[in-house]
Parts: C-alpha cells; structure tokens; sequence
C-alpha cells in the first residue's frame, strides 16, 4: 500500500496515542546513515532512532545475524536454554569484567531491574529498612513508575501519583550534596555518567571518581546507567570505563542490539548472584532473534571500531569548532550536545529536516547521536548541512 504523507499523519493522530511531538515526515526506507521518506527525499542521519541503530539502518551483517536465527528459534521463553543469549552474555562478562546478565526489553526495564537488585542486595544483608537510592538532579532513568520516580526532574513526577518511594536527589559534581544526602537507609547511587536526556551533561572526572569510593566505603551500590552512552556510543565500550571506575550494576539497552529492542542489567561480583530464581523476569527478554542481533553488533564493538569513533568525534569538534554560533560542545564520541549562542535548538533542527539532516535536541541543545559506524564522507555532508543551518 502506497501513502501520501498528509494520509498516514491524518491516520496515525486519530488512531495512535498522541504521546509524541513528531516531526512531518514518514520513513519508508533507510541504507546505513542514510533514510527516505515517502517522498523518496534523502536524509543523513544523525540520530540512529535515538542511539538505537549502532550500525546503521538494514547492516548486512547484522541483518543476517538476526535472519538466521528468524529461521531456527524465533522464542520459546526462558523456561529453556537458548545460545545466542547465552553467547550474548558469556561476551558482555568477559568484556566488562561484570560477573552475570540479566536480559530484558528497554531501557526503563534494565533500570527497573537495576532498582530491584539493589533493594534486594540491601534487603539480604541489611533487612528492610536501607532501601533509598540516591540518583541526580537533572537525571532521566525511563517512563515506568519505578524508573520516572528515580528521574531527577520535577516535570516527571506530575499527574501519576502517588510515585515509588524512597528515592532522593543530589546535585551532579557536589560530592558535598551527596555526602548529605547519604544516610543508615541509602543502598545504592544511581548515575548517567553523561546526562543524555537531560542535555548531554558530563559528571565531572573527580567527581565521579569520590562517588565511587564513597559508595564503595559504605556499601552502597554504585549503579550506572548506560541506557544512552552504553555499547561504543562515546568510542568507549561502556562509558564508566572512561571514569576509570567500577561499577556494581550497570543498565544498558539502546545501542545494545542494533534496532530491535532490548536492554541489560550487568551485575558484579557483589551482586551477582542477588536476582535468584523467582525474583525477578521477562517473558521476552534475551529473546533469540534479538540477543543474536545484539551478539552481531557486541561481537563488532573492538578496540579498532572503538578508536574510529573517536577519530569521528575528532572530525566533529573541528568541523564545528570555529562555529560563530555554537556556544560549547560536549558528550564524547559519537554521543554530542551542542549549546547555540542565539538560535533556538528545535527552530536548527525543523531547518536541518528540511534540508535533508536528521538531528536530536536535548534540553535547549542540539544533540548528535549518529550511527557508531556512519562513513566519514557522509560525516562531513552532514555536518556541513549543520553549519550552513546554524550559521545563517
Ligand atoms: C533512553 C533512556 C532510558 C529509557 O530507555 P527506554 O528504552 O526508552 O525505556 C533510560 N535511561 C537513559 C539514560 C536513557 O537515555
């Protein structure tokens, strides 16, 4: 069936929950950094449905991955063993140093069992009374209950009370602040080492670096949420591995399985055995056909692909360096918030639409999450698209 573009708006907004702000175009098909819409119009992309397409749209490699196992096991649900995500995890471990996986669907569930595992890892050995987290103002941890209450921003906890309790939130890089807020209840941290949503805001080094002793001093679980900058996204593996620090879990999901939808929670040594049989599950997740996209894309995430994206990143801060109007850039790797001087963020990104360049904002920012793997050609295309919009 063929669609005009103003036919499949009118259907989506009297059939579909009006949750999102959509931008006027409609995708039908898409070559690695490149998409078409309705039209047949082409566009860079420069966001990878939200740091989801690690590769790219339609990544041969990664397509046959997944094919293949389409045509074995498509799911039979974790009540069996299943090799791709058995392999999955076998790799996760022995590439982050983390002791065990559990596998769910999105990022809000990876945090969700996240939570759970920190609560139950203080439940075992504390009793029930040390159950608090504290996570960051400014933070975004999902939109389920449990994952919006540990979101440190006020505007997420509107219209759905009553929230979880038991969470409190500390200023980014004011170890002081945290310190504070750590008392006898306080099982775990919770920390975006960059704040994606909330407009790719690094912590600060040292900061990150008294967090975790702090909460290794205490026994306090240091959770990082990789939802975002996890998988290659900042030419790091995962991202705390650039803070040099280790964390107890980390959540991740995104990148995680090049499209389809997927999330972890990596254990370490102090917790890995605290999720038990019964305590938690997923009736989807480490679903065959997902974990074996997820094997293909993790398989790909070595020390040379890693050092290509900080190559790109390069490109970028010095194709955007000498902007008159860029006020800083920040993020790492292919993961970039650009501040403008005297231009509105979403006015930049409806002119980029037009010009055939798809870009993120965050917070009053512009944000940049291209694919890990985008060719630098069309790198530079794209970012001249960018400059001309920004400059003019
Ligand atoms: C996107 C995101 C989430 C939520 O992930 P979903 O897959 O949308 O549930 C959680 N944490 C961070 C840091 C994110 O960027």
């Amino acid at each position: 069936m063929t669609y005009t573009f103003d036919t499949l708006k009118q259907l989506d907004s009297s059939n579909i929950a009006n949750t999102y702000p959509r931008n006027d175009v409609a995708f039908v098909s898409g070559n690695g950094s490149l998409l078409y819409d309705t039209e047949g119009k082409e566009y860079i992309d420069f966001t990878s449905g939200i740091g989801v397409n690690a590769m790219g749209i339609c990544d041969v490699a990664w397509q046959e991955a997944v094919k293949e196992q389409l045509g074995k096991i498509a799911h039979i649900s974790n009540l069996y063993y299943t090799i791709p995500q058995i392999e999955l995890a076998k790799l996760m471990c022995e590439k982050t140093g983390m002791k065990k996986v559990f596998f769910g669907n999105s990022g809000a569930e990876a945090n969700e069992g996240a939570i759970k595992c920190a609560r139950k890892y203080s439940f075992d050995k504390y009793g029930p009374d040390r159950y608090e987290i504290i996570t960051l103002v400014n933070s975004f941890h999902g939109r389920t209950m449990a994952t919006l209450s540990a979101t440190g921003q006020d505007h997420f906890h509107e219209f759905f009370m009553p929230f979880l309790d038991g969470f409190q939130y500390a200023q980014p890089n004011d170890t002081e602040d945290l310190k504070k807020k750590i008392t006898a209840k306080t099982c775990a941290v919770m920390i975006e080492t960059i704040q994606g949503e909330g407009g790719v805001q690094p912590l600060d080094r040292k900061y990150v670096e008294e967090v975790a002793a702090i909460c290794k001093e205490k026994d306090i679980l240091l959770i990082v949420d990789e939802v975002q900058t996890g998988n290659g996204r900042t030419g790091w593996l995962y991202s705390y591995m650039a803070f040099g620090i280790t964390p107890d879990i980390v959540s991740t999901a995104k990148g995680l399985a090049g499209g389809l939808p997927f999330g972890a929670v990596l254990m370490g040594e102090k917790c890995k055995d605290t999720l038990n049989s019964g305590s938690h599950g997923s009736t989807f997740g480490g679903n065959p056909v997902v974990a074996a996209g997820a094997l293909n894309v993790f398989s790909r995430l070595d020390e040379a692909f890693l050092a290509e994206i900080k190559e790109k990143e390069k490109m970028i801060d010095k194709f955007l360096g000498k902007c008159e109007n860029i006020e800083s850039i920040t993020g790492m790797g292919l993961m970039k918030g650009i501040a403008l001087k005297n231009k509105d963020a979403k006015e930049v990104l409806k002119e980029c639409l037009k010009n055939g360049l798809l870009i993120l904002t965050a917070k009053e920012k512009l944000r940049l999450l291209p694919p890990l793997n985008i060719e630098n050609s069309l790198l530079e295309k794209g970012l001249s698209i960018l400059k001309e919009v920004i400059e003019k």
